[in-house]
């Protein structure tokens, strides 16, 4: 387990542009923001959407497209660093015309069409990502920086 002491500073709500990509979107806000350490959360509608599931044995997402228009049930993430960088690790929950709910990680290639966001911007230990040998993921690692974002 690995422990961050986090603070929370200043709350942003936001109103995405139409066309634009959805994880575009939030990366380039939280880099104009230096936010580079937070939470996000957001609801509205998509009229594409490109999500993905970390398959556990191969180690490797396996994407799906969807090229419909679909609610945004829910969207939740953080915000962290990777390779000096803010970058978000989000989850989509999405729904369909008929209720039908499905979801997974947040990928490019989902094309905002309203879309109300909340971000959460902390100080304290920023986390920082980095490959971890056993998922193979890009994790918080233990080195901690202290300070304001
Ligand atoms: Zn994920």
């Amino acid at each position: 387990m690995k422990v961050y002491s986090a603070e929370l500073q200043e709350c942003y709500l936001v109103r995405l542009d139409m066309g634009s990509d959805l994880l575009e979107a939030l990366e380039e806000l939280a880099g104009s923001l230096w936010i580079n350490m937070g939470t996000i959360e957001l609801i509205g509608a998509v009229s594409q959407a490109t999500i993905g599931f970390y398959n556990q044995q191969t180690q490797a997402y396996e994407m799906q497209t969807f090229e419909r228009e679909l609610e945004i049930v829910s969207c939740i993430g953080n915000i962290s660093v990777r390779d000096g960088r803010p970058v978000i690790h989000a989850h989509i929950a999405l729904a369909d015309q008929t209720g039908q709910v499905f979801g997974g990680h947040l990928m490019h290639n989902t094309r905002v069409f309203a879309v109300e966001c909340k971000f959460m911007v902390m100080s304290g230990e920023v986390p920082t990502r980095t490959q971890d040998p056993s998922t193979n993921l890009y994790l918080w690692n233990e080195e901690v920086r202290s300070g304001q974002n």
